[in-house]
């Protein structure tokens, strides 16, 4: 006879961070394994989810990505806030104003009661456009000093032979695992 279905956890985590910072693409590249060929940009929120295993135990990722179009946000802001486990703060290191926004980002979430109490991470994403460096580590990594959350720099494009992307957020998964 057939057991009963494993169990299988969820767990939702919001990627925020202004336009064009690679939300969309970090998504596609944990839950698809690529970068997407092209993207459009997301209208109202895109959702993707990765089922992975965890000490043996099924745990399904979502990812929230939202666009931040006002019309958007006033309809559906609740509903992407709520039972939320951890957020995954986004900025582009080629554009120090996609930077600057954070303390924004970061208010609004605390706004929806999502601050340090939930596992929070800072994540630099294009390091392949090194060149175009405009967030230098150090800085972001005393911002991600004062707001408690670890730093990581890496590439939706170009993530490195040990999948930097993918490794981010499991080890989020992990933590969010052995917190409950
Ligand atoms: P979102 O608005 O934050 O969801 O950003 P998207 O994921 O739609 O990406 C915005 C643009 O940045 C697109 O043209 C992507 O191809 C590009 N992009 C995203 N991630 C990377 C990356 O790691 N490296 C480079 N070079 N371009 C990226
Ligand atoms: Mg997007």
């Amino acid at each position: 006879p057939l057991g009963p279905p494993p169990r299988c956890r969820i767990l939702k985590m919001i990627v925020i961070g202004d336009s064009g910072v690679g939300k969309t693409c970090l998504t596609f590249r944990f839950c698809a394994g690529k970068f997407p060929n092209k993207t459009e940009a997301t209208i109202g929120v895109d959702f993707r989810e990765k089922t992975v295993e965890i000490d043996g135990e099924k745990i399904k990722i979502q990812l929230w990505d939202t666009a931040g179009q006002e019309r958007f946000r006033k309809s559906m802001v609740q509903h992407y806030y709520r039972n939320v486990h951890a957020v995954v703060f986004v900025y582009d290191i080629t554009n120090m104003a996609t930077f600057q926004s954070l303390p924004a980002w970061i208010e609004e979430c605390k706004q929806h009661s999502l601050g340090g109490e939930i596992p929070r991470i800072l994540v630099g994403n294009k390091c392949d456009l090194k060149d175009a460096t405009q967030v230098r580590t150090d800085l972001a990594q005393k911002f991600a000093d004062t707001h408690s959350m670890p730093l990581f720099e890496t590439s939706a494009k170009n993530p490195g032979d040990n999948d930097h992307v993918e490794a981010i957020f499991m080890t989020l998964a992990h933590k969010l695992k052995n917190h409950k």
